[in-house]
């Protein structure tokens, strides 16, 4: 999708990705298969390229600081070192003055058990790297579930989170460029299933001041980061309209998916504009949208939706369609 809207853009992408018949390919000027270890390949990338960005947090951090020294890359490493770690993400939005759900570092069992003592249960025990969908993580009901909780995720890197008991789920996506401009798209809610987001209502139904604190706290991480590109804010909302960060991603990303059809800028062209050093778009929602993900088998659905008059159908073209997986989504616009 980044790859199209830099194409209306009079861009050409070129993809480095380890994966054979990558969705990405099908739509960009070339494509380089290798393994993100491979320093000759790495090198001739960014020979060809004026300007690299990832959208995909967990390459490794190597191969973004090995990019870094060649060709200028967006956003800044350093960036995506924070956002790869739970911890030092939390720790991040801290020293800016953002609350985040009690938390408490653990390297080993008895680390956890003086943490469930200290943050009580519910909780929540998460992989401090490579989580997404769910996956890594382990709600603790009670104290007894710890041990079993601790030998799945059989990690020594991990995060122990007091359970938010929130009323909504809400997410904020901000872009900034090399100017220092920055332009904010409205929060939306998040609704999910099984940890995996199934549904954004744009614009959010909050109150003014939630929202004017959900834009506070991405306007301050966007300029405390030094932020050139896109960044997703996940946050809590909780009972007393207080808003908590839970989690940030320096790319485009799913809850953003609705600006495709309902505001004046897509995110895909507004992460376009913000790395290749124009000016930003304007976030301005036009039409109220719901955006559903495809997950697994509900994309054979689409036909459906296609005749469905105010619905947008947008298909990844990913191979395999697995449980779980997110093949597409459909944007439902007012
Ligand atoms: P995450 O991978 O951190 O985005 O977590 C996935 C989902 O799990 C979130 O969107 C929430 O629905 C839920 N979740 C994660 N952390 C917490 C928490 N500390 N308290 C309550 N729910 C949480």
């Amino acid at each position: 999708m980044s790859a199209l809207a830099a194409a209306r853009l009079g861009f050409r992408c070129h993809i480095f990705t380890p994966e054979n018949n990558s969705p990405a390919s099908h739509v960009a000027f070339k494509t380089t298969i290798a393994n993100y270890e491979d320093q000759d390949a790495l090198r001739s990338f960014a020979n060809e390229s004026d300007v690299i960005t990832y959208e995909f947090e967990n390459i490794p951090i190597e191969t973004a600081l090995f990019l870094e020294r060649l060709k200028p890359i967006y956003p800044s490493p350093s960036i995506l070192a924070i956002s790869q770690h739970r911890g030092s993400e939390k720790k991040f939005a801290t020293d800016h003055g953002i609350k985040v759900a009690p938390y408490e570092l653990v390297t080993n069992y008895t680390e956890l058990e003086r943490a469930i003592t200290k943050l009580k249960t519910p909780s929540i025990l998460k992989t401090c790297r490579f989580g997404y969908d769910g996956k890594g993580q382990e709600k603790l009901s009670d104290p007894n579930s710890a041990k079993k909780a601790w030998e799945k995720l059989a990690t020594n890197d991990a995060i122990l989170e007091q359970f938010v008991e929130f009323e909504k789920e809400i997410s904020v996506i901000i872009a900034r460029n090399n100017n220092g401009a920055l332009e904010a798209y409205p929060p939306v809610e998040n609704q999910h299933e099984n940890h995996i987001l199934a549904i954004t209502l744009a614009p959010a139904k909050i109150e003014e001041a939630t929202a004017k604190q959900a834009l506070e706290i991405a306007r301050t991480l966007a300029e405390a980061l030094d932020l050139i590109g896109i960044l997703a804010i996940e946050m809590f909302v909780l009972t007393n309209g207080q808003v908590v960060m839970n989690e940030l991603a320096p790319r485009p990303h799913n809850s953003g998916h609705w600006s495709q059809d309902g505001a004046v800028t897509c995110q895909f062209e507004q992460f376009i504009r913000a790395i290749s050093g124009q000016c930003l778009g304007s976030t301005k929602l036009v039409k109220t949208t719901k955006m559903v993900n495809l997950i697994g088998d509900a994309v054979n659905d689409w036909p459906k939706y296609l005749s469905t008059l105010n619905a947008k159908v947008h298909l990844y073209g990913k191979a395999e369609t697995k449980p779980g997986r997110k093949m597409g989504h459909v944007n439902f616009i007012d």
